[in-house]
Formats: C-alpha cells, structure tokens, sequence
C-alpha cells in the first residue's frame, strides 16, 4: 500500500509538470497507469468479489445448519441488527457533533439555484420485499446478497431439521466451505500485487490538491471517522467483552487494508470473513451470519461522510437546520446505510435521500465530489471494522468466541502454518 501510494504520488506530480519528454509521459500513462496497473487492479478486485456469492451462501449455510436451533438463529439475528443499528446511530451522531463543532461549510456562501434534479429513493415496502428472493439462481447471479442470506438460512435450518440426509447435505457442504476458503486463501496471497496497483493507479490520477480546498470538510470527516472508529468501537469492545482493543485491530488489519484499497466493503468481505473467524476467534456459525449481513446493511463510515456532508452543505447554502432536521439526518443516514450497496461511491448516492429529507439543494453533491474518493477509503475501512467489532461481540455473547486465537500473537506465522 504505502509502495502504491508513493509510486502513485510520484507519477502524479512528474508527469503533468513536463519534467518528463512527452512521449514517455504519455507513454506512463497509457501503459503504465492506464494500462498495467488498472489492469491488474481490476482483475484482482473482480477476483475478490467472485468468491462472494459462494462464500456467503456456503459458508452461512454450513453455519446455520451447525447452529441446529431456529430459537438461537432468531437471537443472533436480533442482537446483530440492533448493534449494527446502534453503532450507526452513535456513528451519525458523533458527526454531527464534530461538523457543529468545525463548521466546515461557513463563509462558502453558495445561493440556491433555482432547479436541480433528485432522484427518488425506492419506498420502504419494496425494499422490505426485496429482501426476499422469489428465485435463488437469479439472486446469487445478480449478487443480491440479502436474498441469497434469506435462502442460506432458511436451507440451513431445513438441514439441521432433516435428520440423516441432513447431516449428508451438512458434510458435503462443509468440505466445499473448505475448498472455498482455500480459493480465498490462494487469492491473498496475490494482495499485495493486486493493492499495490490499485492504490498506484488511484494517487496516480488523484490531485491531493483538491484536499486543501475542502481541507475543513475532509478534517471533519477523517476525525469523526477515526474517533468513532478507534473510540467507540474499542468502548464497545472492552465494555461488552473486556478484550484488548488493540489486539482487536491488529487481528482486523488486513481487511482494513483491502477495504481502505478497494473501497468496497462487499468485495473485501472473504478477506474479512477470514480474519473475523481465523485471527479474531469468532466460531463461523456467527461470523458466517453477521459479516454477509454487516457487509450489507452496516455502513457506520459511510453514515458519518453523510451526516458531516449535511451539515456542510446546509452551511455552505447558508440553510438552518433546526433540530428536527437533525434528528431526520440521523434516522435517515441509518437507514441510508441499510440500503447503501457495498461498492464504490454509491455513499454519495444515498446522500441525495438524506438530503432530500431535510430540504437540502442536491447539487451541493457537487462540491464535495472531488474529495469522495478518498474519503470513501477511509469509510470503507471503518465499515468494516464494525463488522468486526459487531461480531466480536454477538459472539461473545453467545459464547462462541475464543479468545485464545484472539489473543495468538504473530498471526502471519500462525497463517502460514495453517497453509
Ligand atoms: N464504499 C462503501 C462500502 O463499500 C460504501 C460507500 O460509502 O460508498 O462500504
């Protein structure tokens, strides 16, 4: 990453300042940034994002099928999504507070134009009924990821309901989940190649410039992005499972670094499944259940970049919000992130709903683009911390945490013997 970022950065500055002949310029770019390094990036995150499907249906499967009991499926499943829920209010929460506090909008003075377009966001109904898959095949080809956990579970039960053909189904299904982690597995070990050129292609084309001119903004959210991430969830962590939140991190950091990379949460999930269960010690019948999930509705990063983008460009128009107004941002960036898909920028997208709601001029979008890209790293990266922390914590509760694999030190050494 740090290799990218320099390799990158240096491109950045020599080749638009003409220190360089023209054709080797020209040629970096077209071959080198355009070429290489996108290429190969590309190609690593689609090969991510391939053992999704499979990993969260066989892997949820095998852990809801070994878990035998409807009664403690229903309790992991409320625990999850009311922490998922909470974490995400505390996380809007804090942003607001610190944007209130920084004011990062003041004195841009911008009028409202007179016309601007909005998109409008899908009625709660149909999002509710989306979640469940009238197809499963179509599901898992359209990478609906919501459905294909519907039908993992409900499969899953029915093999744990089945007796003896169950158990049949069960021990096939477990050795696939074998044979899927290993692919996982054979895929990390190109990561570092596959990070390197996609964090050198992003700093190659990305001016940090555009940071200072909306350094306030991005100061706001990169603080509220890291208190929430380093306070909150290491409260949560020592409050509710006395562990070293320390170690936590250091167990989480190389989905941290594949989300910081890749800025999807959805692609980064087979790393993050991996180290949830193999370095943080959380039983797969858990982590099978609540990463898929937290990949998909739990976006605490994502709901922080909107509640401080709110703030700003309601002081950047120079609109009041009243408290009322406050209150809707936080249910709305929750449920912004519910619906938020685990991609690419589609934050900014859901920004238009919560600005909507509280009547703030969608164009303000605009100004904030430039930065989004690398504040969407950032995010990501937090998005999937509280994956981790959500599931550390389901898991203790449940009993189904061990802490002697959390608190293994030397985890490389511990991987490659595993290999
Ligand atoms: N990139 C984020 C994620 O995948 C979503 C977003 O905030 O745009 O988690």
């Amino acid at each position: 990453m740090a290799l990218g970022l320099a390799v990158g950065g240096i491109l950045n500055v020599l080749i638009p300042a003409g220190v360089l002949p023209e054709t080797l310029a020209q040629g970096l770019s077209y071959y080198l940034i355009d070429g290489l390094f996108d290429t190969v990036g590309q190609i690593f995150v689609r090969s991510l994002k391939l053992m999704v499907v499979p990993l969260v249906f066989v892997s949820l499967l095998c852990g809801t099928a070994s878990l035998g009991n409807d009664a403690k499926m229903g309790r992991l499943a409320s625990k999850s999504i009311g922490l998922y829920m909470l974490t995400t209010g505390v996380a809007i929460s804090l942003a607001l507070f610190i944007a209130l506090l920084i004011q990062p909008g003041l004195g841009i003075d911008l009028a409202v134009a007179s016309e601007f377009s909005a998109k409008d966001a899908p009625p709660l109904k149909t999002t509710l009924i989306n979640i469940f898959p009238s197809n499963p095949v179509a599901a898992m080809a359209d990478g609906q990821i919501l459905q294909v956990i519907v039908f993992a579970i409900l499969m899953g039960i029915a093999i744990a309901h089945c007796g003896k053909s169950g158990e049949r189904v069960a021990a096939f299904f477990d050795d696939l989940n074998s044979v899927i982690m290993r692919m996982v597995m054979l895929l990390m070990q190109l990561a570092p190649i596959g990070i390197f050129c996609l964090i050198a292609k992003l700093f190659a084309g990305l001016g940090i410039g555009v940071i200072v001119s909306l350094g306030a903004y991005f100061f706001a959210v990169v603080l509220a992005l890291l208190l929430h991430c380093f306070g909150t969830y290491s409260l949560l962590l020592r409050a509710m499972t006395g562990l070293s939140p320390r170690r936590f991190f250091v167990n989480m950091r190389a989905p941290m670094a594949f989300a910081f990379s890749t800025a999807s949460s959805g692609a980064t999930m087979p790393v993050t499944l991996r180290a949830v269960t193999d370095n943080v010690g959380v039983d797969n019948s858990v982590a099978s259940f609540t990463v898929p999930l937290g990949a998909t509705i739990n976006m605490d990063g994502t709901a922080i970049m909107q509640g401080v983008a709110t703030v700003f460009i309601a002081q950047a128009y120079n609109i009041d919000l009243g408290l009322e107004a406050y209150l809707m941002v936080i249910l709305m960036a929750t449920l912004a992130s519910i619906g938020t898909a685990a991609v690419p920028g589609v934050g900014l997208v859901m920004l238009v709903m919560v600005l909507n709601q509280v009547g703030l001029p969608v164009e303000g979008i605009g100004l904030i683009i430039g930065v989004d890209r690398l504040l969407d790293m950032c995010r990501t990266a937090v998005n999937v911390a509280g994956d981790g922390a959500v599931s550390t914590v389901v898991a203790h509760s449940e009993g189904l945490h061990d802490r002697g694999r959390f608190e293994r030190e030397n985890i490389e050494a511990a991987d490659d013997a595993t290999a």
